[in-house]
């Protein structure tokens, strides 16, 4: 690491420091009127932020016949027994309020002709359950109102174009801020009393995914590196159905369409799913997407094909799919989707508690770049959406009725960020896609510990290089097949379902 001299901007005592604008930095930072906070984002929301893309909605006990025991039950049986019940209880009771506060702050959400909301069926809930906006464009509208809504906000400062690079010590193991550039090279150092990590995924550390390119685990490194303790690092969703058509990232084909019926074939035209699971395209996630990538391996080009279930209703009904098929000249109404697995989700992260309070004073995380034990070995659709602002709003308000001590930073370091060069960035996203993918053997995970390991000798501890180090030590650990995580070599679950937590030094 090298040390800089560079200029500090002392926040206000008491003020709180954002990193991320998605979904949950943005609902944390709302929450927390009237104390000062300050957004730090790396893009503007609607470009950097996996919650605007989000398709389907956001998942939670609205209907008058569904219940929060139920939502928890599904939550807890997709996670494959690393879910904690504590915290998918905390989702699913405080979840209805929360996204009626949404609905409350302008979120249009879609209706019956009586008004209650539109719920829609997605695999593994075990009613319809989804609330979604305009079809299939609830990311975008729920991040418009949110943006509206932080822009009006006096107690809320903007600080767009900035990437935090490293986390700011306070000497005594607590976290004083972070250190963040801007897009022109410019560096500062911004001491907070309470730094809040919201940089969501890791989709970019992969070579083939649907996160936005700003997703790549920096929160995870900048954590690590200062002692944090990560959870279920080795646990990343494969999305089935991204849609192939060469582009980075991938766009998506929501699984929604699935649900309405749309069915997965080959290029000799048949149906295939129904060969590898008995519920069909509505298997769980990793099951889906296990059998799309056999496909592929055996050459057999998957497709779905969404002409009979959806066909002319397709621009009413999934809009962002239609527009991204069409750019493609594909016309879904008449032809099949080329699709492949895709890295979606990340379930584990930096380990909090259902606070977002970490394992270092001063630090807290909430979103996707969080864990807190609600996603297990495998995420519940749309259940992401959720945790951002019932758990973000619980940060928030645990924040505002706790007395904050003055923080300063004692040393200000650099991580060589920038070192990352294109040609480091993609040796990782193919590495990492090949040997930490949908399957994954004991050979060519320690493979890949050996290619980081020699790009980190290379440029540098990077974020990128120490998430990745951090996931990929955990997969090679978890000596089983559970949720997500699939090994050749121990294709079984093993008898107990154990969390795995882990700290930098570990991997030593
Ligand atoms: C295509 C797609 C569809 C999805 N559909 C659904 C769905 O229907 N329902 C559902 O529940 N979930 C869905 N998900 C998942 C869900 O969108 C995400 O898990 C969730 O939105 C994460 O929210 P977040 O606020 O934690 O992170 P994000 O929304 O990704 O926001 C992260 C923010 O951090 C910023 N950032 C990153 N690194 C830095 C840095 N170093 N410095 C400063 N800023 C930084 C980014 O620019 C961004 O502003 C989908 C995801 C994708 C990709």
């Amino acid at each position: 690491m090298t040390d800089w001299k560079l200029d500090t901007k002392r926040l206000p005592n008491g003020a709180v420091l954002i990193v991320g604008a998605g979904l949950a930095g943005l609902y944390t930072a709302l929450k927390l009127a009237p104390r000062p906070v300050y957004v730090l984002t790396s893009r503007r929301s609607k470009e950097g932020a996996a919650s605007a893309w989000a398709q389907g909605g956001i998942a939670a006990a609205l209907d008058p016949n569904d219940t929060a025991e139920s939502h928890a039950a599904d939550t807890i049986a997709a996670g494959d027994g690393l879910v904690d019940p504590d915290i998918a209880h905390i989702l699913a009771t405080e979840g209805p309020d929360r996204v009626r506060d949404l609905a409350r702050l302008g979120v249009p959400f879609d209706r019956k002709e009586d008004g209650s909301l539109y719920l829609s069926l997605e695999a593994a809930h075990s009613m319809p359950r989804v609330a979604r906006v305009k079809g299939d464009t609830a990311g975008r509208e729920i991040i418009n109102v949110m943006v509206k809504h932080a822009r009006a906000a006096d107690h809320i400062t903007p600080l767009i174009g900035w990437r935090a690079e490293s986390l700011l010590s306070d000497g005594h193991g607590g976290i004083a801020g972070a250190l963040a550039r801007q897009d022109d090279g410019s560096m500062l150092g911004i001491e907070a009393d309470l730094t809040v990590l919201a940089t969501g995924g890791v989709g970019g550390l992969f070579a083939v995914t649907t996160n936005p390119k700003t997703a790549r685990g920096d929160s995870l490194g900048m954590a690590a590196v200062m002692g944090a303790q990560m959870r279920d690092m080795e646990f990343v969703q494969f999305h089935p159905t991204a849609i192939d058509i060469g582009r980075d990232p991938a766009p998506l084909a929501t699984e929604a369409l699935r649900g309405d019926g749309a069915i997965l074939i080959n290029n000799t035209s048949k149906r295939f799913m129904t060969n590898y699971h008995p519920d069909g395209e509505l298997a769980p996630r990793d099951d889906v997407a296990r059998a799309i990538f056999a496909e592929i391996a055996a050459g057999r080009k998957p497709m779905l094909d969404c002409r009979k279930a959806v066909g002319d209703h397709f621009p009413d009904h999934f809009p962002t799919v239609f527009d991204a098929c069409m750019s493609a000249n594909i016309d879904p109404r008449t032809a099949a989707i080329p699709v492949a697995p895709a890295v979606h989700y990340h379930m584990g992260g930096v380990a909090t508690d259902g606070y977002g309070q970490t394992s270092l004073p001063g630090l807290l995380a909430v979103g996707e770049c969080s864990a807190t034990g609600l996603h297990g070995a495998n995420r519940l659709a749309s259940n992401s959406l959720l945790e951002a602002i019932v758990f973000g709003g619980r940060a928030a308000e645990k924040i505002l009725e706790s007395e904050v001590p003055e923080r300063t930073a004692d040393k200000i370091r650099s991580q060589p960020w920038l070192a990352m060069t294109p040609e480091v960035s993609q040796t990782l996203r193919n590495g990492m896609t090949r040997f930490c993918g949908v399957r994954r053997k004991a050979a060519g995970l320690n493979q890949l510990m050996g290619q980081i390991d020699g790009l980190i000798d290379q440029v540098g501890r990077a974020n990128p290089l120490i998430a990745s180090r951090m996931i990929v030590g955990s997969a090679i650990a978890r000596e089983e097949s559970r949720g997500g995580h699939f090994r050749d070599d121990h294709p079984d679950a093993a008898n107990k379902a154990v969390s795995s937590y882990i700290t930098y030094d570990m991997l030593d």
